[in-house]
């Protein structure tokens, strides 16, 4: 292997990194990771780091997982890719009919892509053309949250809400309709769950029957949104904006991209309050972290819309050269069989329980503002003064300053602004569990320090 000071070089002579400042990134010495072993991360140099983030809110068994590596090595020694654009192939069928059984009832068809933001680009074609192949023509616009984050494509952009992400390509994104999200730390109107749900609820109904016969489709995260700041919604929200769909009689897309796979406790978010979406969107943890695959799941009223005959041109126009990729079907195929073999829902559940406790903890520290808490999905939300809920300024990077100190303690964790992520692989166990909170906890501590805090 070369040796580091020849990789650093080399990454910073061509690397460009997402979301990433490079001029930040040039002044700094990059931790440049080589193995994983079950929750933690290993360095060039033999650091171990337990994984806080799951490798980007993927892992979910932990790294190098013998029955995952198997059955990649025995896909490879079959094939690694063929084209799924006018052919077949078997892992792509086997986990098609899989996911249509692990999904709630009604979803029946699976659209096959490469990551999140595509899944979520193809369930907004879908839903427009849907309404186009029906004649309501006029349906062209999403409803969506307005701290939503869904990817990165003009699309997927169009209807986020998180204005760092998105303001430098303000001019090439679609009309949308951005209504508040139940954000209760921070809702204008007080902080009762039950009055932030209704507010928000009866928003989101004001915009639907402004725009009615407008609306292709209302778009969300289910339960807790991820990269617009761990945001959890209070009880009952998403049915009632289930109910809403189904009152203004447009279509409910839920984005499962995070939430989905266990995260939040149960196999998807929306089975907590038995919400049956018309377009679902999994990614991250349906390779159980390990390869780029993604899958948009719909109704057969959806499906069925696009049959025609050839000269139509009813068909979905889209697809991508590694859609339906063998290596990542089969992967996918070997996760879902230990979720079934280790009935890992139900094993997670004291892992949650005592995250869940533990976090509670997190309040006692003089500028923890919010702990939001879903499943194994948790965000710490910082701030100058706790009583007023002064916000620490964006550019003195407290959050950065935290996931840095916490490397040092042997963590790695990426912050969202000035919340604190964390998203453990789900099978972490639970020492090493309090070993990341416990890091963590020093970690704000230290770096929030300030020597007039009582
Ligand atoms: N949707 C949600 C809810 C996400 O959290 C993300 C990524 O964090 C995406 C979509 C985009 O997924 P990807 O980064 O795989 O394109």
């Amino acid at each position: 292997m070369l040796d580091k000071k020849t990789l650093i070089d080399w990454d910073k002579r061509y690397l460009w990194h997402p979301f990433t400042q490079m001029k930040d990134w040039l002044a700094e010495e990059p931790i440049i990771i080589e193995r994983g072993e079950g929750a933690h991360l290993i360095d060039t140099e033999g650091n171990h780091y337990i994984d806080g983030i799951a490798s980007m809110w993927t892992n979910v068994h932990g790294h190098n997982r013998k029955e995952i590596n198997d059955a990649l090595k025995a896909q490879i020694d079959k094939i690694a890719h063929s084209t799924l654009l006018g052919y077949s192939n078997v892992p792509a069928i086997e986990l098609a009919k899989k996911l249509v059984e692990l999904t709630p009832r009604g979803l029946k068809k699976v659209f096959y892509s490469d990551n999140g933001t595509t899944s979520v680009e193809i369930a907004l074609k879908m839903a427009f053309q849907y309404w186009q192949h029906k004649g309501e023509t006029e349906r062209k616009i999403f409803v969506h949250l307005d701290n939503a984050y869904h990817g990165d494509t003009i699309g997927a952009m169009s209807i986020g809400g998180v204005d760092v992400f998105r303001k430098a390509y303000d001019h090439l994104l679609f009309e949308t309709v951005s209504v508040p999200a139940p954000y209760i730390y921070r809702c204008p109107i007080g902080d009762d769950p039950q009055v932030v749900r209704e507010y928000c609820l009866t928003e989101m109904e004001k915009a639907l029957s402004q725009h009615r016969e407008r609306v292709a489709g209302i778009i969300l995260e289910p339960l807790i949104q991820g990269a617009g700041g761990m945001i959890v919604a209070p009880e009952g929200f998403l049915k009632g904006v289930e109910t809403l769909a189904r009152k203004y009689d447009t279509l409910l897309i839920l984005d499962e991209v995070m939430t989905g796979f266990g995260r939040t406790g149960r196999m998807w978010a929306c089975e907590y309050e038995n919400v049956v979406p018309d377009i679902l969107c999994t990614a991250k943890g349906l390779t159980a972290g390990y390869l780029p695959l993604a899958a948009t799941l719909t109704s057969d009223e959806i499906y069925n819309a696009f049959l025609g005959e050839y000269k139509q041109l009813k068909t979905l126009f889209h697809g991508h050269t590694f859609t339906g990729n063998q290596l990542g079907c089969a992967v996918a195929l070997a996760n879902i069989e230990i979720f079934e073999n280790e009935n890992l829902i139900e094993k997670i559940q004291p892992t949650i329980e005592h995250f869940e406790h533990r976090l509670h903890e997190f309040y006692s520290l003089a500028h923890v503002g919010d702990v939001r808490v879903c499943g194994l999905a948790a965000g710490v939300e910082l701030v100058r003064d706790k009583t007023t809920k002064e916000e620490y300024p964006f550019e003195e990077q407290v959050g950065i300053q935290i996931c840095k100190e916490a490397v040092r303690r042997g963590a790695i964790l990426r912050p969202l602004v000035n919340t604190i992520v964390l998203i453990p692989p789900l099978q972490i166990s639970i020492s090493e569990l309090d070993q990341l909170l416990d890091i963590v906890y020093a970690s704000i501590e230290k770096i929030t320090f300030e020597p007039f805090d009582e």
